[in-house]
């Protein structure tokens, strides 16, 4: 144009036939595209479902399977190097940590920390264990109550320090002589002691508390308040499993037998 104004007029003649090629063309393209798009998004969508979401999955069923199992006792089992792989490694290493942690406080909870020997709560468990297992199959089974002559006035003498220095060697000779497999020696508490003799009879129990007692005479700590002996000493009651008894009958019986020991001069089981 000039000055705004135009000054020709360009005519273009399209055949009809050209026009519809061209359409046709367009469509094909265009589905053709639509192909190339929708097998990609399926490629897209199997390998996320391949390497994405089928191993979360996984790493997420096997972490259930762990929690889910009082010792957390699991493995994962997701490799590759990649994030996921490096999700699944370190949930790897957090159930191990939680394993070993949970392990070191039932450990914790079932010791003795003064003298390493088991503590109550675990004691009664493995005597109640023992006597529901005893009740099926009419094993034999005894208990042996211990407790340390006049061991108020060894503290009183000696010191505290010394106390527990006294009870970790009395521990150290039960534990010598038990049989770990079979039997259990605990602290109670205290300067009580017991052990739980499983598969044992009267004879091995009296076997096994005499070589007790023997062992802690064979220490020769000097208590000057236990006379006539002068050195430290233990009073024992040994009784032994009835059928229907319970923690609480076989207990009774021990402490019985014990305070019979007491009062006979102690130094002796019964
Ligand atoms: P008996 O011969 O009649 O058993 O007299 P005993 O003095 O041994 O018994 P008693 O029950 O009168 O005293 C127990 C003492 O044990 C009292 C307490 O000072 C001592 N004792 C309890 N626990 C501990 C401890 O953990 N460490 C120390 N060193 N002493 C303890
Ligand atoms: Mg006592
Ligand atoms: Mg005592």
């Amino acid at each position: 144009g000039v000055l705004g104004k135009p000054v020709a007029e360009l005519h273009i003649r399209w055949p009809r036939i050209s026009m519809e090629l061209m359409r046709d063309e367009l469509v094909r393209a265009l589905v053709g595209l639509g192909v190339l798009i929708a097998a990609a998004a399926i490629t897209v969508v199997v390998l996320v479902d391949r390497l994405v979401v089928r191993r979360l999955r996984r790493l997420s069923a096997e972490l259930s399977e762990a929690m889910s199992r009082a010792d957390w006792a699991g493995t994962i089992t997701i490799g590759r190097r990649d994030e996921i792989g490096a999700l699944a490694d370190s949930s790897a290493r957090l159930l191990v940590a939680v394993r070993q942690q949970t392990g070191a406080l039932r450990d914790l909870t079932l010791t003795d920390t003064l003298t390493g020997l088991a503590n109550r709560r675990a004691f009664d468990d493995r005597l109640a264990a023992a006597l529901r297992s005893q009740g099926e199959t009419a094993a034999e089974l005894s208990l042996l109550m211990i407790d340390i002559d006049h061991f108020k006035r060894y503290n009183d003498r000696y010191g505290h320090p010394a106390g527990d220095v006294a009870l970790r060697e009395v521990a150290r000779c039960l534990r010598d002589r038990v049989h770990g497999a079979t039997d259990l020696c605990a602290r109670l508490g205290g300067e009580e002691f017991a052990v739980l003799m499983d598969a044992t009879g009267p004879q091995g129990a009296v076997t096994l508390a005499r070589s007790i007692h023997a062992a802690v005479l064979a220490r020769s700590l000097t208590h000057e308040g236990n006379p006539p002996l002068g050195v430290m000493s233990i009073s024992g009651g040994i009784a032994c499993a009835l059928p229907g008894d319970t923690p609480e009958t076989l207990y009774a019986r021990a402490d019985a037998a014990l305070y019979e020991a007491k009062a006979s001069e102690r130094n002796r089981v019964i």
